[in-house]
């Protein structure tokens, strides 16, 4: 060894980490074997994918492959790589920090997970500090295949590590583990031969555990459907999406035209977002003929389908295509094009299998379907089949789809209504849906903020079209011709002209507010509703925009003004009609405050503090008659 040595600190979160690892994981030590075998793996990869562009590669005549060699006298376990290796800069900046991006919030999530359920922790890949869980001291020899120089890493995971540089070295990376005292288990043979048929078994590479090969290296996602087993795919999936739990769904299928394609993609059991884990990476590999071109890839699939964990493997790519130009290459968007259909054409399918088990999944991952509808217009047919909402016909919390819906309709209804609302019992206490429900006509109920937006981005279905049951265009046609056929056989409802008058009045009281009153033809019993003159924009997409503007400190845009319908046969508004000729000024109050109530339940915002105060002016008038 030459070279003088020199020592560097960890950095401050990376301290933070191996303190996490090594006091709070150790129940999951196995896993720091898995880690580096994947690493070596990375390495192994990196190598073959450059290798094909260089003519003449350093060491080229060395087998790509895993070593692992123990020894049980001196407690130690050597894992060794053909790979790429690091040079002196790489080996200071890979492991002297955290390669994760945002590394505090990763560590936070990390904590948290760990609490929640050790076995989640698979998905964060602890890395290369993992080593430390078994490992008093760590050291990483390595030599890149640019030629330069090799090095030594050392350090025993407390604050600091040294770099020394050693002649000598062939390409490549090896890992000698030192074992702590209760870590000598992984020194034996029996043991580090479980964990890798556990884990490591599909690594493309073989690994070499004392002179023997023990995984069978081969490309699943090549064979013939029928060749493969159940349990096959399952472990397969474990492999490639570092899960501890068998998929919902798994979809292999292979094509010749337009494209050559192997395809094999799992949706996992659990969405890992909603533990707490941000924005999951993209969980499928590309592949051609085999060989690795982009691990996580983000450009085989749209980002809402980042749940997904596979593999893509296409010869048709030219196999020496950087990753940058994956990104607007035509034959990736292609491919993209084709694998995204032929996978939601697999969820249309598994739904009218087992219409159960698609709740499940719409339940878990619905909501990425509905980042699709909003954000990708290419796909919006194919997901628009796949949509669940619940309705004044389903069950309560029992969605059904649009086609459903369609099914049901009346002979001359011509849309597809909805409403949003904070909950099933709130929407059905509301003004909206009393005439659907007199008219015995269905519509969806929307739960979920986001909802609005996609029905709204979806624009039709099955060529009807979504309309949100508080547009003030609500052309309910039939339904507003037989409304008007019963009001002839109402009596005390209100004569034209004092209709005239009384919303002009309103008006002018309200002018502040609204944009209009008028006389409405839909509702049955409540007083009066609020409806939007705009009919793309529903109450409920207004009020999620005026709070991500606030939120991110846009100076407010005006909200618009709403339109008030009001109910000439209810005897609020009856009463109403007289008491603004004997008590303007009263009578202007309870108009205000009928107001305020229909907002309330458009699921729109008031001025409380306005409200209260005129709310006691009213309650006290009550109680002095
Ligand atoms: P990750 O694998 O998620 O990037 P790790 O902590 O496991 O994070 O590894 C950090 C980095 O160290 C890797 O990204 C890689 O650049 C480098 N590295 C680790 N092990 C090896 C190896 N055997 N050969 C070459 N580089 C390696
Ligand atoms: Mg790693």
């Amino acid at each position: 060894m030459t070279g003088e040595k020199a020592t560097y600190e960890f950095k401050a979160e990376t301290k933070k980490l191996l303190d996490i690892v090594i006091n709070s994981l150790y129940t999951e030590r196995d896993i720091f074997v898995r880690e580096l075998i994947s690493n070596a793996a990375d390495a192994l990869e990196k190598f073959r994918h450059a290798s094909i562009t260089q003519t003449e590669v350093f060491d080229g005549h060395m087998p790509l492959e895993i070593t692992i060699e123990l020894d049980e006298e001196k407690n130690t376990l050597t894992i060794t790589d053909t790979g790429i290796g690091m040079n002196k800069s790489e080996l200071e900046h890979n492991l002297g920090t955290i390669a994760h991006s945002g590394s505090n919030t990763y560590l936070a999530e990390l904590v948290e997970a760990a609490q929640k359920d050790v076995s989640l922790i698979g998905q964060f890949g602890v890395g290369f500090y993992s080593a430390f869980m078994a490992g008093q001291e760590v050291r990483v020899q390595t030599r890149s295949w640019d030629k330069s120089e090799g090095n030594e890493w050392v350090s025993d995971g407390t604050g600091s590590f040294s770099i020394t540089e050693m002649n000598g070295l062939h390409r490549g990376t090896k890992i000698i583990v030192e074992l702590k005292e209760d870590a000598k288990d992984y020194a034996q043979k029996w043991k580090i031969d479980s964990i890798i048929k556990q884990y490591s078994a599909f690594v493309s590479f073989p690994i070499k555990l004392d002179g023997e090969t023990i995984n069978t290296v081969q490309a699943l996602w090549t064979k013939n459907k029928n060749d493969v087993k159940d349990e096959e795919y399952n472990d397969f999936y474990k492999f490639v999406g570092n899960a501890a739990t068998d998929p919902m769904y798994r979809l292999h299928f292979s094509a010749d035209a337009p494209l050559a394609i192997n395809a094999l993609l799992f949706v996992p059991a659990e969405n890992f977002e909603v533990f707490g884990f941000g924005k999951v990476d993209p969980g499928v590999n590309l592949y051609c003929q085999r060989i690795l071109i982009d691990q996580h890839s983000k450009n085989i699939l749209p980002e809402w389908l980042r749940f997904l964990k596979g593999v893509v493997d296409s010869e048709d790519l030219p196999l020496n295509i950087s990753r940058q130009a994956l990104q607007d290459n035509a034959l990736v968007a292609k491919l993209r094009k084709v694998i995204t259909k032929r996978f939601l054409k697999h969820l249309d399918e598994q739904a009218k299998k087992d219409p159960e088990q698609y709740l499940k999944f719409w339940s878990t991952f619905g909501l990425y379907l509905k980042e699709g509808v909003t954000s990708d217009y290419e796909y919006q047919k194919e997901i628009g089949k796949l949509l669940r909402f619940e309705s004044s016909k389903s069950e309560a919390g029992t969605p059904i789809s649009l086609a459903d819906y369609v099914l049901r309709m009346n002979p001359d209804q011509e849309e597809i209504y909805y409403i949003n609302g904070p909950s099933r019992a709130a929407i059905e206490a509301g003004p909206y849906v009393e005439m659907f429900t007199k008219k015995d006509t269905e519509i969806l109920y929307t739960m979920e903020p986001i909802d609005d937006f996609v029905l709204s981005h979806l624009g039709e279905f099955d060529g009807k079209k979504l309309v949100s049951a508080d547009g003030a265009d609500l052309s309910l046609t039939q339904i507003a011709e037989e409304a008007k056929e019963d009001d002839k056989e109402e009596s005390d409802k209100l004569d034209e002209d004092t209709l005239t008058e009384l919303t002009k009045w309103m008006q002018e009281v309200l002018a502040k507010s609204v944009s209009e009153v008028v006389v409405s033809k839909r509702l049955v019993d409540a007083p009066a509703m609020i409806v939007n003159p705009d009919g793309h924009m529903t109450s409920t997409m207004e009020r999620i925009l005026s709070a991500s503007r606030k939120e991110q400190g846009i100076p407010g845009m005006e909200s618009s003004k709403k339109k008030l319908e009001i109910n000439p046969k209810n005897p609020l508004i009856v009463k109403l009609a007289e008491l603004h000729k004997t008590d303007d000024i009263f009578a202007g109050e309870v108009a205000k405050q009928i107001h305020d109530n229909a907002m309330i339940q458009a699921g729109l915002v008031v001025d409380p503090l306005e409200m209260v105060e005129r709310n006691y002016k009213i309650l006290n008038r009550v109680v002095q008659n």
